[in-house]
């Protein structure tokens, strides 16, 4: 059946398979995301997601990567996402690697061998927004999963030979929690040390909470300058032994790539230079989410 839309994935995952495993996000509650505002939560049956697979293994049977849909696929048990897994790998001998969001709730409430299982049935990546490494502005913005959970997921996934990607939004809480938002993010992301991190700018999507926060004034955004300077300080506090960074998401100002730890001097004078105006940004029409 076709996906259902809206659908939202990692700009890496431009070329996989998007296949849905459920519709919307199991939690829906964070007061600045607009994703799936008018797309309820359901699990799709086995049967039409059997025939999803069906269907695009006869169009393109040299599929190698395959991304599960939607917010948190992962909130289904292994008792009915293995069959799907082993359907995918029956379907594309050229399979190298499924990948999904996941909430921290995903995968603690799995046991070792259970993670051990997906990874062996190629589930090989996940993407975890952290978004921010304070847990009080999480709890702020009604984030469901808690920082100590999702740093205890990326650990835990690694363990079980599942790679974690980890999201940060920038310019969460706006002006108010700049410092306790750079100094909790930092901490997190060194207690992870993800295969992946990439940093997402916060934009303010109408109909969400936080829009309307900021039409009434209680919301106090940060500008180009200012999201830049906080991507600046968080980098500038990481001690990462290896890591792929990535800023190529539309909403960014300024678009970067590199690993951790070899590239750090060079963001940061990349960032320096996009602060003092001597770097061109993303022009703001250009800017998305
Ligand atoms: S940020 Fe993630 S967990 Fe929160 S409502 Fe959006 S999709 Fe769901």
């Amino acid at each position: 059946m076709p996906l259902v839309e809206p659908v939202i994935r990692p700009p890496s995952e431009a070329d996989s398979f998007l296949l849905q495993i459920t519709t919307g996000c199991s939690s829906n509650s964070c007061t600045f995301c607009g994703a799936y505002l008018n797309k309820p939560f359901s699990v799709k049956t086995e049967k039409e997601i059997k025939e999803d697979i069906e269907q695009w293994s006869r169009s393109f049977p040299d599929t190698r990567r395959v991304f599960l849909l939607d917010a948190d696929a992962l909130v289904v048990s292994n008792k009915k996402l293995l069959p799907v897994l082993t359907a995918l790998a029956e379907k594309f001998p050229l399979l190298s690697r499924v990948s999904s969001y996941a909430n921290a709730a995903n995968i603690i409430f799995r046991n070792a061998g259970e993670l051990r299982e997906l990874a062996e049935h190629k589930l090989r990546l996940i993407y975890i927004g952290l978004e921010s490494g304070c847990q009080e502005l999480l709890t702020f913005c009604r984030k469901q999963s808690g920082v100590s959970d999702m740093v205890d997921s990326v650990e835990r996934a690694f363990r079980a030979g599942i790679k974690s990607s980890v999201i940060v939004l920038l310019g969460l809480g706006g002006r108010e929690w700049t410092s306790r938002h750079v100094a909790g993010t930092i901490t997190a992301l060194n207690q992870m040390q993800p295969r992946y991190l990439s940093f997402l700018s916060l934009m303010l999507v109408p109909g969400t909470e936080l829009y309307n926060e900021a039409r009434q004034g209680r919301f106090n955004a940060l500008n180009a300058r200012e999201l830049l300077q906080q991507a600046h300080d968080i980098i500038a506090g990481l001690e990462l032994k290896g890591t792929i960074f990535r800023s190529d998401h539309a909403s960014n100002y300024l678009s970067l790539e590199g690993r951790f730890p070899q590239d750090k001097g060079f963001f940061l004078s990349e960032l320096s230079k996009a602060i003092e105006g001597v770097r061109s940004l993303r022009p703001e029409c250009f800017r998305g989410l």
